[in-house]
């Protein structure tokens, strides 16, 4: 089978690894602190908090900017359920706004005419979750200037688009944002099989999420209500989690870093193949926006209506073939639970639309020619 994504993993990282079984440390030592600071430094941050998902760092973004019941944080639908679920987690209500038809990203227009609403409505967000969909980068300059206008932190949900940029800056340096989070899940561009990292330039949101990640614990004594007991001597100021990385996770993500500029380039080049090679097809080819570089997570093509072949009949020929194609991404609005929170089929339209006719091409870093070929020459088969 041919996947729709995959990890890439060389000697180096297992080695890299392997080398840290020997260590002293196991988890919190040398190695997660080294992470946090590459991966900050590769994207321009000033901190960064290593998690053992990117569901986690999202999480303690949502923690550290106090969501809370009471509070409403949107997203796009078109995303995975964990940009929304960080929200609920923290008792906050979840809305979402529509996507844009050509990005499939939030739409800045759709975000506008919401916010009149809601500040007329006296419900205005708190956080709004911005998802970069397939690496692509959201409108991040409109949308910041309607969270100026409007008073509502950035939340970055950036698992797709590590090695992306936006104008002359990566994602993650946090112009335009509060957090941005990443994820290194093994389908992701970069891995540490499981593993997140929030990043941030503003010193007290980084160290309010590096003590929810540790159980709400502190050891630095300036921090305490009390004079220090001793050396032993810790306390818990706040309810926290263990969302910790390892230090096996580390040493295999400082590694990939490495990579990752190959990784995108290679992304980049196999998203270039696609379309030159399915101009003629019934195909919608993913659009770019002109001031963004993307990291090419996701290659999504939607059947148009010209298509003879419908999504479910391409998707069920190409997978026999052995191509994992797969759908990104189910709205996340229509899922059962969500429902039961009181949206329905027809609230966000567009996302609803899309999600008919899209699918997901094998992209990643080890997809050799011949795959390429395969797919390419496949997927013309199936729609001739
Ligand atoms: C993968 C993904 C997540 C969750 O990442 P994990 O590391 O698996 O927790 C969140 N948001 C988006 C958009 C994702 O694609």
């Amino acid at each position: 089978m041919i996947h729709y994504s995959r990890q890439w993993v060389d000697e180096k990282d297992k080695q890299a690894v392997w080398e840290v079984l020997g260590a002293d440390l196991l988890t919190q030592g040398p190695k997660v602190a080294e992470f946090e600071r590459a991966v900050a430094q590769y994207c321009g941050a000033e901190f960064g908090v290593a998690t053992n998902s990117a569901t986690s760092a999202l999480h303690l973004a949502c923690l550290a900017l106090d969501v809370k019941p009471g509070d409403w944080v949107w997203t796009s639908p078109n995303t995975f359920l964990a940009s929304s679920n960080c929200a609920l987690y923290c008792g906050a209500q979840v809305d979402f706004v529509d996507i844009c038809p050509k990005t499939y990203n939030l739409s800045v227009a759709a975000l506008e005419k919401k916010l009149v609403e809601a500040k007329r409505a006296g419900r205005l967000p708190k956080v709004i979750v911005l998802v970069h969909f397939a690496g692509q980068p959201c409108e991040l300059k409109a949308i910041h200037a309607l969270s100026q206008q409007y008073g509502f932190y950035i939340i970055e949900d950036a698992a797709h688009a590590i090695g992306s940029r936006y104008e002359d800056t990566l994602i993650g340096c946090g112009r335009y944002s509060h957090i941005t989070t990443f994820s290194f899940h093994a389908v992701k561009t970069m891995t540490t099989a499981e593993g997140g990292m929030a990043v941030t330039n503003d010193p007290a949101l980084y160290h309010a999420m590096k003590r929810f990640s540790s159980h709400g614990v502190t050891r630095e004594e300036h921090c305490m209500t009390e004079a220090s007991h001793g050396p032993w001597y810790y306390q818990m100021l706040a309810l926290g989690y263990n969302y910790r990385l390892t230090e096996l996770q580390a040493a295999l993500g400082l590694n990939q870093l490495h990579k990752l500029n190959d990784f995108v380039m290679k992304r980049k080049a196999i998203a270039e193949r696609y379309t030159d090679a399915f101009q003629a097809l019934p195909l919608i080819l993913p659009h770019q926006e002109n001031n963004i570089r993307s990291s090419w997570h996701l290659y999504v093509v939607c059947l148009t209506e010209h298509a003879s072949s419908d999504r479910k009949t391409m998707f069920m020929r190409l997978r026999e073939a052995g191509i994992g194609v797969n759908v990104h991404y189910i709205p996340v609005h229509t899922q059962p639970y969500y429902q039961r929170l009181g949206f329905k089929w027809g609230d966000f339209p567009v996302a609803e639309a899309y999600y008919q006719q899209c699918i997901s091409l094998p992209i990643h870093y080890g997809l050799s020619e011949a795959q390429q070929d395969y797919v390419v020459n496949t997927v013309k088969q199936v729609l001739e």
